[in-house]
């Protein structure tokens, strides 16, 4: 019998496998995904949100623990745990040594990637190198690693892990570590979290899922049975506005379009929605998605003309690109009279300021509903740019409640022998909204304490 069984192949999970080994347990790893899909959503991440109270490696200027604690308050509106939201932010800023010595190198933020240079250490070779540093790791420290083995069902007696299920076979643990994912890529489950709205639209119907296809929440819905605490609501998540061609699964980063705070979004109806220029985009890209999903067919249209080029990183598949505002309605398919209105509006409703897209500048709309509060330029240079954007789900927030030592809870209660760590607890720390990098930040300081506790309940046989 193995001393941990960790149920989840991403970052959360090889965190916790690694920590358990190095504490001396022996460890088995389930990963549902074959070989070549390992690694989960983590495979597809960037970057991981770093405390620091000067400059440090690849990170410039400070970042102290209050201004990120900050920073997750107001994306939350306080629906976080304040002691496990802290107990990640302290980690974030200690945990690049370990994972250096597991293979994983940093790099400087690329310039014009969401102003990240001071809060966020970037993955050389992107979230697929760390994942696969991880994995070289575990396998040479001996834990073993079982592909294409999804856990379908789990024994708990008296709020502590028994086994858990593949098929058929029965494997029995000492202790158990769930990192496996939230159930972001179970189009029913979404469905049905979502819901129908006013017009008669199931809006998740038309939802992207930026990542794998393997985080299906099998194991939320069996805790859940089981009896677990659980925390969150399911229809909060992590979800981006991103190109509507993207392809239902693991289109990644590179679908991303990251021009939105430089010029308008507009509705089916050719209208605005939101302000575009609330705040910087870094703490405001993740909000749109579920501004999107809110619009009637959940399809929204980025719209910049040619002073925002060169001020953002460009995505990889070229918008629609027209020399008069009439012709880019026509290719994106919008009512051109009415494109053209609110274009016009938003023009007349731009006050004279000095843009500078680095800071939140005076660049404002007046009498605008929404207005635009920053970064308002008219659009009045040719050519105009337009990209149409659907809801893509990163990862959802509905999970476990869990505590310091990343225990499941029965009734209150922590389990003495069951940890949980990454996708499926982020909701103790993400009610709603979310950072850049916190997601890795709160895998990597859960899954490396699941990691420990589970060796520790393993080795005095708790
Ligand atoms: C496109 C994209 C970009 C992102 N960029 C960033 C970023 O730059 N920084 C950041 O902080 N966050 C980012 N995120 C979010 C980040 O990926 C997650 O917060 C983080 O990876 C969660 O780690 P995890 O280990 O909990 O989940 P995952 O990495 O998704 O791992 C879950 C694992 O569980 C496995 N699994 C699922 N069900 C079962 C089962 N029943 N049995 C066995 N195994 C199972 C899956 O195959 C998978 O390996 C991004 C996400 C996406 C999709």
């Amino acid at each position: 019998m193995f001393d941990v069984l960790v149920i989840g192949g991403g970052n959360a999970a090889l965190c916790a496998a690694l920590m358990a080994r190095e504490a001396g347990a022996s460890v088995l790893l389930l990963e549902a995904a074959p070989r070549a899909w390992r690694g989960g959503n983590s495979q597809h991440t960037r970057n991981l949100r770093c405390m620091h109270d000067a400059p440090q490696d690849v990170l410039v200027d400070a970042y102290p623990e209050e201004e990120y604690w900050q920073d997750l308050l107001r994306v939350t509106g306080g629906l976080t745990d304040e002691a496990l939201a802290r107990l990640v932010i302290r980690a974030s800023a200690s945990c690049r040594d370990w994972m250096r010595s597991h293979g994983v190198h940093f790099q400087p933020s690329l310039s014009g990637a969401l102003h990240t240079a001071r809060t966020n250490a970037f993955f050389m070779g992107g979230g697929k190198a760390l994942v696969n540093a991880y994995y070289r790791s575990a396998e040479r420290l001996g834990v073993v690693i079982r592909y294409e083995s999804p856990v379908d069902a789990l024994e708990i007696r008296d709020g502590r892990f028994v086994a858990a299920r593949v098929g058929s076979e029965r494997i029995e643990a000492r202790s158990c570590v769930l990192a496996a994912g939230g159930f972001e890529s179970n189009r029913e489950w979404l469905r049905s979290a979502w819901g129908q709205n006013a017009q008669g639209d199931w809006p998740a119907d038309n939802f992207l899922i930026r990542g794998t296809r393997f985080n299906q929440g099998v194991l939320l819905r069996v805790m859940e049975q089981a009896g677990a605490d659980m925390v969150g609501d399911p229809s909060q998540s992590h979800c981006v506005a991103i190109d509507a061609r993207a392809p239902l699964y693991d289109g990644g980063i590179c679908t991303r379009v990251d021009c939105v705070s430089l010029g308008i979004m507009l509705n089916r109806d050719a209208e605005r929605f939101y302000d575009e220029g609330e705040d910087f985009w870094p703490k405001r890209y993740a909000i749109w998605g579920r501004l999107v999903a809110q619009q009637p067919e959940q399809i929204g249209y980025s719209i910049i003309d040619a002073k925002a080029i060169g001020r953002f990183m460009p995505p990889v598949f070229p918008g629609c690109k027209a020399d008069t505002l009439p012709e880019l309605a026509r290719m994106l398919g919008l009512d051109e009279a009415r494109f053209v209105a609110t274009v016009e509006r938003y023009n007349a409703a731009c006050q004279p300021g000095s843009f500078d897209h680095t800071v939140l500048d005076n660049c404002h709309t007046s009498g605008l509903t929404p207005p635009k509060s920053h970064w308002a330029l008219p659009l009045d240079t040719p050519p105009f740019y337009g990209y149409a954007l659907r809801p893509g789900i990163t990862f959802t927030y509905l999970g476990l409640k869990t505590n310091a030592n990343a225990a499941v809870h029965f009734q209150g209660q922590p389990s003495p022998n069951f940890f949980v760590a990454g996708e499926m607890m982020a909701g103790n720390v993400l009610g709603k909204g979310y950072v850049a990098g916190i997601g890795m930040a709160i895998g990597t300081a859960f899954g490396r304490i699941a990691g420990t506790c589970a060796a520790r309940a393993a080795k005095e046989g708790i």
